[in-house]
């Protein structure tokens, strides 16, 4: 009985997870502890799979069916614009052990998340996480506010085994992004106004260094843009996405 129905369970597992291929494209990046599968969904939507954990980033039902997704063992919320929390594509892929990691701004919708602020460190079921600042230094709108202010929103740095990929968020080019180091991986937003322009991305990585750039939440802005902007800054490589 048991054999059973843990034989279902996997092949259920399975399916969902070849179902979510067949919709996203995806890349692995090697760990010393196993490999890390990205998952492209679209935006600022990510999915990653480690160690049979499945995480997602900011997902946002205009980008994918959620109810087709692999259920979440951990999301990560960035900030409360409704491109990067969107309450109904999260509750498809929550169960009840899921745990959410989400900025301040974002807590009273979810009462049961785990409250994380700039600068924080943390494990999350065995993954070590930076938490990360996101905001504007100069980009506002017409009313004068800042798109991101200091202090709302959150990027996420994980490690997994030997590598670190980092997760942005909504933010420029600020202080705190250039001092990283050892990022293997980097989703930086290349969005105008609200984020960052190309040049301003392409003077963040040339400062820090990911081995692997992809830049997503790109809108209408040419992610081509980027590759010739760092065509001659060796040591990046920067992969384009459907990550529009
Ligand atoms: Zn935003
Ligand atoms: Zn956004």
């Amino acid at each position: 009985m048991k054999i059973t129905f843990i034989a279902v369970v996997m092949m259920l597992m399975s399916t969902l997870t070849a179902a979510a291929k067949e919709v996203v494209k995806r890349d692995v990046i090697k760990t010393s502890a196993g490999d890390v599968e990205l998952f492209f969904i679209g935006h600022a939507s990510l999915m990653m799979t480690f160690q049979g954990k499945v995480i997602h980033f900011d997902p946002y039902g205009k980008m994918a069916n959620y109810t087709t997704l692999p259920k979440a063992d951990v999301i990560f919320i960035t900030h409360d614009h409704n491109d990067h929390f969107d309450l109904e594509a999260l509750q498809h892929i929550q169960k009840r052990e899921t745990v959410v990691i989400l900025p301040p701004i974002c807590s009273e919708r979810i009462p049961e998340g785990w409250v994380v602020t700039n600068g924080e460190r943390l494990d999350v079921q065995g993954i070590d996480v930076q938490v990360m600042p996101a905001f504007n230094m100069a980009n506002k709108r017409a009313n004068g506010q800042l798109f991101h202010p200091k202090g709302i929103g959150n990027g996420y740095v994980l490690s997994f085994g030997d590598k670190r990929i980092y997760v942005a968020g909504d933010t420029e080019n600020i202080a705190e992004m250039k001092a990283l180091k050892d990022i293997d991986c980097a989703f930086l937003p290349m969005s105008t106004p609200s984020t960052m322009t190309p040049e301003m991305a392409a003077n963040a990585a040339q400062a820090f260094r990911p081995k692997i750039l992809y830049p997503y939440h790109y809108k209408e802005t040419d992610p081509n843009r980027l590759t010739e902007l760092l065509k001659d800054t060796p040591g990046i490589e920067v992969r384009i996405r459907q990550l529009r």
